[in-house]
């Protein structure tokens, strides 16, 4: 095998994004031949979130025309393709599963080896994707599903510092903006809406602040909003657009300081565990905030660690990322075959206690 040369198929169904990619990989480096994601936005959009069982059928439908646009527009054929890299979980089991087993298909007809992706390790692998970073870096991961600190040891193994108890901030967000009566997804709404708002007017909880983990909790600070709206409803008969981007511009701060206290307190432990190069990654949908995402940079700029903020279009749900984790573990050859199951929850840190608790299928991630 030419370790230095692959092409890999990725597809990705674990929420509400169906995707495919084709990656090349190649003495240079990666590049990315093409990346199609088909949102699932409209069909979710009258419910106010994701509806499981529609974006299971969505994703089936769709599921193969996505792979095909993306084997031609990357002007390849199957007989290229070097391995079938696949979100294996966690995630909506229904969607994950329409990814999976038209993956599995495909690589029993093609003969092509099968790779069951992490969805968390595409993430969290995305700085090696794009700027070639070396072990070990920091990665956080704020989406609308997930939330932890990631030391990213190599690419299978992963040591989680802390995570949220509760809410992911992404949901926090779309909560948030819903209880305001703003568009979803809710994080673009309310940083819009925050611009013309006033920080100090409301003062919301900073939820485990005085806790010295790194562990977050959404929910309450949630509720302090939900009470704030209801105390004004009450006396004024409904919000004035001025109280919606003061609510929004306090709820942002807060969100935006937890996230901030937290990250000096990842950094400084992953500090102490490395010398050398040393790089703080983020990923997901929330990172597209540009209050959080400066004042990030200016953490890492005090404490000289370079700071890593991959393309949007890498940071929330796509297929690119699980074809470049898939690569990893294509150049090892660590290979899946048909018997892998999908798994709705598949925490990468399996050392560490569940920070989210237990269901009868284990750990949540
Ligand atoms: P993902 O789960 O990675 O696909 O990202 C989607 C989540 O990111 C949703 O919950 C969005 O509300 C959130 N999001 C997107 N843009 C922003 C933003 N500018 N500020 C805060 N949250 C955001
Ligand atoms: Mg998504």
């Amino acid at each position: 095998m030419d370790f230095n040369k692959a092409l890999i198929l990725g597809i990705e169904s674990s929420c509400d994004d169906t995707a495919a990619s084709v990656l090349e990989i190649n003495s240079k480096g990666s590049e990315i031949r093409s990346a199609i994601v088909h949102n699932q936005f409209n069909l979710h959009k009258e419910y106010g979130g994701v509806v499981p069982e529609i974006a299971a059928r969505a994703h089936a439908e769709l599921i193969d025309v996505v792979v095909e646009k993306a084997l031609k527009s990357a002007k390849v054929v199957m007989a290229d393709i070097s391995a079938i890299g696949v979100t294996a979980g966690p995630g909506l089991i229904g969607g994950v599963l329409s990814g999976l087993m038209f993956a599995k298909g495909l690589s029993v007809s093609t003969n092509k080896p099968l790779i069951g992706v992490n969805h968390l390790a595409g993430h969290a692998l995305t700085p090696r994707l794009t700027n070639k970073v070396a072990f070990p870096y920091l990665v956080l991961l704020v989406s609308g599903g997930h939330c932890q600190f990631l030391i990213v040891h190599s690419y299978k193994k992963y040591e989680r510092l802390g995570g949220t108890i509760d809410d992911a901030p992404g949901e926090a967000f779309d909560k948030a903006a819903r209880l305001l009566g703003l568009q979803q997804p809710g994080g673009p709404s309310i940083e819009e809406a925050a611009i013309k708002g006033d920080v100090s007017r409301f003062d919301l909880p900073r939820p485990l602040l005085d806790r010295e983990d790194c562990n977050f909790s959404f929910s309450g600070l949630k509720t302090a909003l939900m009470r704030k709206r209801n105390e004004l409803t009450e006396k004024q008969g409904g919000l004035f657009e001025k109280d919606v981007c003061d609510l929004s511009a306090s709820f942002q701060q807060a969100m935006h300081d937890v996230i901030i206290e937290k990250s000096v307190r990842a950094i400084d432990l992953y500090l102490k565990f490395t010398n050398g190069n040393q790089t703080f990654a983020i990923a997901g949908g929330v990172a597209a905030n540009k209050k959080i995402r400066h004042s990030l940079k200016k953490i890492c700029e005090t404490k000289k660690v370079d700071f890593l903020a991959p393309p949007l279009e890498l940071c929330t749900d796509n297929a690119a990322i699980i074809a470049y984790a898939a690569a990893e573990r294509f150049f090892h050859g660590d290979y899946d075959d048909t018997t892998i199951s999908a798994r709705p929850r598949w925490p990468l840190d399996n050392q560490k206690p569940a920070i989210l608790g237990s269901g009868k299928k284990g750990s949540k991630a």
